[in-house]
């Protein structure tokens, strides 16, 4: 690094003002950046007492010249800008020379560091911002820096802290964010003597995985694009991944951890349809930006950042996110069952090969046909794997076999999807076809409702219902969306009313009328469908966009690995 100089006074007032530490975790953050920004490739963290009694961060990088060390801890004294132009560029992690001494300045620092060529170490006591002593140690090269007694002269700050436990999580949660972003650094994390965490170098999947899907990478779907003026990384949870708060989301910027409802909303917006209301995927999301069109200035502890496009750079996450989840399959599997007794499975007793699936000839039936179906993989089909229904059970789910294992699909939500990308697409293509009713029905209606009917005719045009006001108190239906439902259409206008009067954002009505069409012209749980019926609805669920969700977020379809077939029977 270059020699660490006190800033000029201008840039020094460019710099955002705040308090840098105001809890232990943000004294771990910044200790663990510095050693981060030395280049370290072994960090190693240790708190007891929540960080108030201790905090010792240890690293292997380049060290401090034993010359420079006390400058360390003068304000704005940094090795890695100079000027204004080069704040405008920061790399780095720190740049604002703040962090050493306002840590100093709140409780006792002992700093002992050593370059790679020099003989031995310094070290430097500095307590409530006075330099106690300067003395000379072995030490093997790389900066430990111990934080003992923090906020010893400001008891005011003491009263905000939460438990020494609450604490302590905050900062294993600083370390493992470090972590997720550098998988080419060893971290460890040891908290009131005892390890909390060991990640060894590994590879930029491993980590993660290990971070946020206790070390499966099955559960995450990989992100790699381009986007204007940079790139967006990393790995997105599988829906069934979710959790009921967002926990699970760690969001990077120059690999910087990042607070960005901006980012946090792109990436959630990506998974719309694919999550019920209240739960949020997990996921690591780096987005890789020219220093240039971010600022990361606006927040003292730096984790807030601005960015040059926002509005641009929103819609481009929030496709990256959607074209990631929709490429790839996401047919959730039952989990897995406890495992069978001892003694039962590998104990050789049971013989037993496994059958080949969709190479072995058809199955016997389970239920419903007595024809073996034809297996039906249409060319459109892009996600969904090629099933061969075999009938329906309790007339509301549709099983069928595939590579896998078992399928169950929900016959009601599966509907749902086809039929509501169906009048997405009419409406992308001007309006949905109509169907007329031989004879027109009449739907007696309140005024509000009325006026809104009369309103939106336009709409209801589009979604193709044919309506017109029949007196003032009714309204007669004369055709409603071709989509070959089996429903009553008077009462399906009800429902669309209903939902009209219930939708106060006009920009989405359009989708909420084709949401309702959709759900109460589908087919229920209790129809029981013919064959035909029942090919036919894997058919469509396979052209659709998304086949492994209702717009509900719920599930369509489910797969039984055949290998957990297997563990039930005891045959493994
Ligand atoms: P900043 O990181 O913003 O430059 P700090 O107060 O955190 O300011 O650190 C001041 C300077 O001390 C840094 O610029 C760097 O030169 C040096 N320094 C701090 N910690 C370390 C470390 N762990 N290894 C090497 N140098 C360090
Ligand atoms: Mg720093």
């Amino acid at each position: 690094m270059s020699p660490i100089r006190v800033l000029d006074r201008s840039v020094a007032e460019r710099i955002a003002a705040g308090e840098v530490v105001d809890r232990p975790a943000s004294a771990v953050k910044e200790l663990v950046e510095n050693s981060l920004d030395a280049g370290a490739r072994t960090i190693g963290v240790e708190a007891e007492g929540g960080g108030l009694r201790l905090i010792r961060v240890t690293d292997d990088g380049c060290g401090i010249p034993a010359a420079e060390v006390p400058l360390a801890f003068e304000r704005f004294a940094t090795s890695k800008v100079a000027t204004i132009e080069d704040l405008c560029a920061v790399r780095s992690f720190g740049f604002r020379g703040e962090a050493l001494p306002s840590i100093a300045a709140v409780g006792r620092v002992t700093l002992t560091t050593r370059t790679p060529d020099a003989g031995e170490a310094a070290r430097i006591v500095v307590r409530g911002g006075v330099t106690e002593s300067l003395t000379v140690h072995g030490a093997p090269p790389g900066t430990t820096v111990e934080v003992a007694t923090l906020f010893f002269n400001t008891p005011a700050r003491l009263k905000f802290l939460k438990s020494p436990a609450r604490e302590q999580a905050l900062i294993a949660d600083v370390v493992q964010r470090a972590a997720m972003a550098h998988p080419e650094v060893t971290f460890r994390l040891v908290l009131d003597g005892r390890e909390a965490g060991y990640w060894p170098r590994a590879s930029a999947e491993a980590r993660v995985a290990d971070l946020l899907a206790g070390g499966d990478a099955r559960v995450m779907i990989r992100l790699d694009e381009e986007l204007p003026g940079g790139r967006l990384t990393g790995w997105l949870g599988r829906p069934e991944r979710s959790r009921p708060h967002r926990t699970g989301q760690y969001i990077f910027v120059n690999r910087r951890p990042v607070h960005s409802s901006l980012l946090r909303k792109a990436a959630e917006q990506g998974y719309a349809q694919l999550l019920p209301a209240g739960r949020f995927p997990i996921l690591a999301v780096f987005l890789d930006l020219d220093p240039a069109s971010v600022d990361v200035n606006v927040h003292p502890r730096k984790l807030e950042v601005r960015f040059r496009d926002e509005s641009n750079l929103f819609g481009a996450v929030a496709r990256i996110v959607r074209a990631a989840l929709l490429a790839s399959p996401l047919v959730r599997a039952v989990p897995a069952s406890p495992l069978p007794p001892a003694g039962a499975g590998s104990s050789g007793v049971i013989e037993y090969a496994g059958p080949r699936l969709m190479d072995s000839g058809p199955l016997p039936l389970v239920v419903g046909t007595r024809e073996p179906q034809p297996e039906y993989s249409p060319a459109a089909a892009r996600l969904l794997p090629t099933l061969r229904p075999l009938g329906q059970f309790l007339n509301t789910y549709v099983l069928a076999e595939g590579p896998e294992g078992l399928y169950l699909i929900d016959q009601h939500a599966a509907h749902e999807r086809v039929l509501y990308e169906r009048l997405m697409s009419g409406l992308r293509r001007g309006r949905v076809a109509s169907q007329g009713l031989a004879v027109p029905l009449t739907v007696d209606v309140t005024p509000a409702q009325m006026a809104l009917v009369t309103g939106h005719l336009d709409r209801l045009g589009m979604l193709g219902y044919q309506v017109e006001a029949f007196g003032s108190r009714t309204v007669l239906l004369r055709a409603v969306p071709a989509l070959g439902g089996g429903n009553p259409p008077d009462a399906l206008l009800r429902r669309v009313i209903g939902a009209m009067a219930e939708e106060a954002e006009e920009d989405r009505l359009l989708e909420r009328l084709a949401i309702t069409t959709a759900c109460h012209t589908a087919v229920r749980a209790g129809d029981r469908l013919a064959q035909e019926a029942v090919a036919a609805l894997l058919a469509d669920l396979a052209t659709t966009e998304d086949p492994y969700t209702c717009f509900h977020g719920r599930p369509t379809i489910v797969a039984v690995p055949l290998r957990q077939l297997e563990r039930w029977f005891l045959r493994e």
